[in-house]
């Protein structure tokens, strides 16, 4: 089987395997695949992506020209070329609407809190491209600001986006997210998420060139952090909810109408950071403040 067939395959199946997760409903997502220097493997326009088949994939060039394919490129291939253009590494990019995911992009709460090391290591923080209409190019704007630090994202009131050294790779990561996503909600149901140091945040980071593992994930400074690191501009690292010098955790009050206040050993009680919570929360070390 040839490079080009055996990449016609390998998004056959990565489309199967989103739609079986429910990743995507009806026509939803796209996937490409770097195919040589200069041309991209995308999926076309409106199709299920639980039913595609290799003949089905358009070529287009880096400027999103076709090349070939009986069917147009996908709606959506303005914000994989601003992927490819930033980052020569990505080799692939997958696009999805993983509902639990979904759901803190809807919600506009980032993934961004330290309690995983498996996502940490592979991803880091994931943050959320602010809203833009799905195929105009406020897209590729909104995504480009955090693509250079980030390998995935969510995309307010829309989905995610995650990208690979190779498609498995991409794909992957967005089970990663949701799977993050879902243990995520579960912690905050049951009231509490215990952070894991910044110290442990920044060992986990050296850990990832023993897993291969070469994308740029650089975590912001703790100064560049209290100032929001995403005000303005491009996000030059990552944003890390992660307490210096030991642990802490987030916990809902049981006070409604409380401000939201975290506590750390470098600065006691003060605002949890910048952006709003959706729910005003504090933070302790002891559970005498759940
Ligand atoms: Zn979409």
């Amino acid at each position: 089987m040839s490079a080009e067939s055996q990449l016609r395959a390998d998004i056959v199946e990565v489309g199967r395997r989103m739609y079986a997760r429910e990743y995507t409903a009806s026509n939803d997502g796209n996937i490409s695949v770097r195919l040589g220097s200069d041309r991209l493997l995308m999926t076309p326009k409106s199709v299920c992506k639980g039913f595609m088949t290799p003949d089905m994939m358009c070529i287009t060039d880096l400027d999103g020209r076709k090349l070939q394919g009986d069917r147009d490129p996908s709606s959506e291939m303005l914000m994989h070329l601003e992927v490819y253009r930033q980052r020569p590494d990505v080799q692939a990019v997958v696009h999805a609407h993983p509902p639990i995911a979904t759901g803190f992009a809807v919600a506009g709460i980032p993934l961004d809190r330290a309690v995983l090391a498996e996502v940490l290591t592979t991803l880091g923080s994931i943050p959320i491209a602010a809203y833009a209409t799905p195929s105009t190019r406020e897209l590729p704007e909104a995504v480009g600001k955090y693509i250079k630090a980030h390998d995935g994202m969510l995309l307010a009131n829309h989905g995610a986006l995650t990208v690979g050294g190779d498609l498995f790779g991409a794909y992957y990561k967005m089970e990663t997210i949701e799977h993050f996503a879902k243990i995520s909600l579960v912690a905050r149901l049951l009231g509490r998420e215990n952070l894991l140091s910044r110290e442990e945040v920044l060992r986990l980071q050296d850990l990832r060139g023993t897993y291969g593992i070469t994308a740029p994930a650089p975590i912001c400074p703790p100064e560049v952090v209290a100032a929001d690191a995403t005000g303005s501009g491009d996000a030059e690292c990552q944003v890390v909810q992660a307490p210096s010098g030991g642990g802490s955790s987030f916990a809902r009050s049981r006070a409604s109408g409380c401000a939201a206040r975290c506590w750390t050993p470098a600065s006691g009680w003060s605002p949890c950071r910048p952006r709003p919570r959706p729910w005003r929360c504090r933070t302790a070390r002891s559970s005498a403040a759940t």
